[in-house]
């Protein structure tokens, strides 16, 4: 039998990292436990010295956490990775684990709202100088990296205003630089953009987004070479309990068999809503990878196999006209949440980015005018039904 590597990934989505018990069940089973037993004292010592492969405790290492681990490093092409309870710890830990005080840190300055805390607020208090940029300009990266660095943060596409980084080209420079690269993949998914194939070192995945895909469940992952995982990350991960519940990795492990019907529909009724949107009258600007307005439309055909189902828009007259279209909608809900089948829209500025400073949302060009949408598995024609209707209300004829 070819070994899962070789799969196709919607084989890969369906059967990687199955681990079957003795009652041959079909379904990846549900192991809802904490410890596990030993035959004898002795078998007890050889697990706690490492010497037995077998679980101990389900803070590091559970069957149902490790089908869903295997899978997700299959879809991904890592060697490893590890299920953690939310995407934010997924992504601190990735950071935590290998940071000391004295070490420097660069970022892409467009990120999620939780991670801007943990550079600017977090990091800082222990002795960690941390860096935010201008991640859309290469000379930004080439002028901050021409000194030594720990690490290099990013996200791409970035939330909410889409914004990209050249993950090859800064990867290739943090590397000069002597960092790891850790891509924040959530935006594009396994589905569209491979970090790791680009030169990036770790990808972090918020599991609660498009991975589970149907909004029910927190969690997040983290997937690199076998090396960093087993004796950087696994240590820290074991110490101090970023673990994913059992019961998340089983609803995740399920979800991802789906993932790439889901992914490819939510993009592809994104894109026809992107071309639409911009030729609408109440719109000032879409942005969106796949749309050539988009200022890095090149870089996203270069680096992502398809754009994905987020939709920055910016409606003309600002945060009231904003909050009529998100107040005149009927089908699609307001939520700050994403990635979910329903289709979900927000006024940024107000909500997930509103811990920023003026100044800090100017130099990201989230405006009051900008909504993010993120599109779901609706048809089109009543996505856009009720999106029409709702811009209609602020166009003054
Ligand atoms: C949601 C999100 C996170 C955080 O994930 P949680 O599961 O909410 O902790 C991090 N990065 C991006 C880009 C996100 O959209």
């Amino acid at each position: 039998m070819a070994s899962s590597k070789d799969w196709h990934s919607d084989t890969k989505q369906v059967r990687a990292g199955l681990a079957r018990t003795e009652n041959r069940e079909t379904s990846e089973a549900l192991f809802l436990n904490s410890g596990y037993v030993y035959d004898s004292a002795e078998q007890a010592a050889a697990a706690f010295k490492g010497e037995v492969d077998n679980f101990i405790y389900s803070r590091y290492g559970n069957p149902t956490l490790q089908m869903a681990e295997e899978r997700l490093a299959t879809i991904e092409g890592a060697e490893a990775c590890r299920v953690c309870s939310t995407g934010m710890a997924a992504i601190f830990a990735s950071m935590a684990c290998q940071l000391e005080a004295g070490d420097r840190v660069v970022a892409s300055q467009a990120l999620f709202g939780a991670c801007h805390a943990i550079l600017t607020k977090i990091l800082p208090r222990w002795g960690i100088q941390t860096e935010l940029i201008d991640g859309t300009d290469i000379t930004a990266w080439q002028a901050a990296l021409a000194k030594p660095a720990k690490l290099v943060f990013m996200e791409s596409p970035s939330n909410p205003v889409l914004q990209l980084v050249d993950i090859a080209a800064v990867s290739a420079l943090a590397h000069k630089a002597g960092a790891k690269v850790i891509v924040d993949n959530v935006f594009a998914t396994p589905i569209h953009q491979s970090p790791l194939k680009l030169g990036a070192d770790i990808v972090t995945y918020s599991t609660t987004k498009h991975l589970d895909g149907q909004g029910r469940l927190l969690g997040g992952a983290v997937l690199a070479d076998k090396a960093f995982i087993e004796e950087v990350f696994q240590p820290f991960y074991r110490q101090t309990g970023a673990s994913m519940s059992a019961f998340n990795a089983w609803v995740l492990v399920k979800s991802l068999k789906t993932l790439r019907l889901r992914i490819e529909a939510m993009s592809a009724t994104a894109a026809r809503i992107a071309e639409k949107l911009a030729e609408h009258k109440a719109i000032e600007a879409v942005l969106y990878p796949g749309h050539k307005t988009h200022p890095q439309h090149k870089l996203a055909k270069a680096q992502m196999s398809g754009f994905g189902s987020l939709i920055a828009l910016k409606v003309k007259g600002g945060r009231a006209a904003a909050f009529t279209v998100l107040d005149s909608l009927n089908l699609i809900d307001i939520s700050n949440n994403l990635g979910d089948a329903k289709s979900l829209a927000c006024h940024p500025a107000s909500t997930t980015h509103a811990n920023l400073s003026d100044s800090e949302r100017l130099a990201l060009s989230i405006s009051e005018s900008h909504l993010r949408l993120s599109v779901g598995l609706e048809h089109y024609d009543d996505l856009w039904r009720d999106l029409c209707q709702a811009l209609d209300k602020i166009v003054s004829d």
